[in-house]
């Protein structure tokens, strides 16, 4: 059964109630809705727990997609209780975690705008992302992480505005991903938009973001290999340039 997805209208709801609407022989359950990120597009899915009515937790290992991009699965850890069909759980993300991830996600976008080569590939982490691109020059990892500062200083805002899938295709040129698939497939298509007017930046994602750039707070490039003759590999970590943190 399709779980309505409300982290993708609101990306700051940490807790939600939601009834069962099946559980997996492997234990994963579905909800008629859900504020659990599920795993793709580079971000991890969410963890945390869902709490009973008579307050028993039980932890959440992963969210993921099922078969499909409408079904969601919450994967209990080991060992866990099984919730029944039909049961009401209000449940709670891991809030401290999913907020360090859009944060992250975030200071992807503005890392393709400081540096606007096609995007081969990017993994969004806890403490460090990486974000591959097409390219074959070599760039000053302080200068770029400068770029970034300005950005996240002018606290731009981040929102997101809704496209259908037709107007994704007719306009491919807003796609800045190579081989990463855009999130077609669910009639409508979230862009992510990066100051007023999309002044910075929009591109097709469906990710969770931080609604000002300021959010993202100190990040640094700390690295930049070489992975092939025209891939470079940016790892983006938190903090200043020099911290040892
Ligand atoms: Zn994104």
């Amino acid at each position: 059964m399709p779980t309505t997805a409300l982290y993708r209208d609101d990306f700051y709801l940490s807790t939600l109630e939601a009834v069962v609407t099946a559980v997996h022989e492997d234990g994963a359950i579905e909800f008629d809705r859900t504020c659990f990120y599920a795993t793709s597009g580079g971000q991890p899915g969410d963890t945390g727990f869902l709490e009973r009515q008579d307050g028993q937790k039980i932890a959440l290992a992963q969210t993921r997609h099922g078969d499909s991009k409408d079904i969601i699965l919450h994967v209990p850890a080991e060992g866990e209780a099984r919730p029944q069909v039909g049961e009401t759980l209000v449940q709670h993300v891991d809030w401290d975690r999913r907020y360090r991830l859009m944060r992250m996600h975030t200071a992807c976008h503005l890392l393709s705008v400081v540096c606007p080569y096609p995007i081969t590939g990017a993994a969004v982490g806890e403490e460090e992302s990486r974000v591959d691109f097409d390219m074959s020059e070599t760039i000053d990892k302080d200068q770029v992480t400068a770029d970034l500062m300005r950005l996240v200083a002018e606290n731009h805002p981040v929102y997101v505005q809704w496209i259908t899938d037709e107007e994704l295709i007719a306009n491919p040129g807003i796609v800045k991903s190579k081989n990463v698939r855009p999130p077609v497939g669910l009639g409508r298509v979230s862009l992510v938009c990066i100051g007023e007017n999309s002044s910075v930046d929009s591109q097709p994602c469906g990710g969770t973001h931080v609604s000002e750039t300021q959010e993202v707070g100190a990040i640094h490039i700390a690295k930049i290999e070489k992975k092939g003759k025209e891939n470079r590999r940016f790892r983006i970590r938190f903090g200043a340039a020099g911290d040892l943190a």
